[in-house]
């Protein structure tokens, strides 16, 4: 288990992705603490395939795989959409749902249909974020983060990604796709994970003592 020296000023990260936007995302979270991130597709790290069955089993394997393959101190992130009245789908498998194109045009119709034939009207939702830390040693520390609100059709706004324009945060009338970015970054469960994460994991100083 990681601890609270294990970020600080000057500490050099890994981000377990191959997705630009995500490494981008995350390492905008990152340089105001002084730690620097670099990126597992730039130094050409193999990514693992995903087999877990939670947000959190699948943040660790990337995690792992990427501090293992680099000797570095590694970041991963496993997120999605989880409906309530879907029994949490499409959950892990949020990317999954858009098929081999990543359509999120088309997940996003998946999610209405199946929501539709529930009958129920009931459309609470929420984003999912699981942050895990991984040494090369093989400790390991793992949090998630939630933002609920409700599932809305037809999709509005085209910002954002994803899921985006058909959620809409608690105590919000806009989607995710229409609000402003910086609102959204504020609000959004990969926040929340951050926040958690380094307030378990990082003393400015290198030392807690
Ligand atoms: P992962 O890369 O396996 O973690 O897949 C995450 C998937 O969940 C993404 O492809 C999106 O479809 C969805 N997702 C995660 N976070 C967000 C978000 O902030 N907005 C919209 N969709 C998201």
């Amino acid at each position: 288990m990681l601890g609270p020296d294990a970020l600080h000023r000057g500490s050099k990260l890994v981000i377990a992705s191959h997705n630009e936007g995500k490494v981008r995302e995350l390492g905008e979270l990152f340089t105001p603490y002084g730690i620097d991130c670099v990126s597992a597709g730039s130094l050409d790290l193999a990514e693992p395939e995903e087999t877990g069955d939670t947000f959190e089993a699948n943040a660790l394997l990337k995690a792992h795989a990427a501090a293992a393959g680099s000797g570095m101190m590694a970041l991963a992130d496993d997120s999605g959409l989880e409906v309530e009245a879907l029994g949490g789908d499409p959950g892990i498998h949020s990317a999954r749902w858009g098929g081999p194109k990543k359509d999120f045009a088309y997940a996003m119709q998946r999610v209405h249909e199946a929501l539709d034939a529930t009958g129920g009207g009931f459309n609470r939702a929420n984003f999912t974020c699981a942050l895990a830390l991984a040494a090369p040693n093989g400790d390991d520390t793992v949090f998630a983060g939630r933002v609920f609100g409700h599932i809305q059709w037809p999709p509005r706004g085209g910002r954002g990604f994803g899921y985006d324009p058909i959620f809409v945060p608690e105590g919000y009338q806009e989607t995710f796709g229409e609000m402003d970015p910086a609102l959204k970054n504020d609000l959004s469960h990969r926040m929340r994970a951050f926040e958690l994460l380094m307030a378990a994991n990082y003393a400015e100083n290198g030392s807690t003592a």
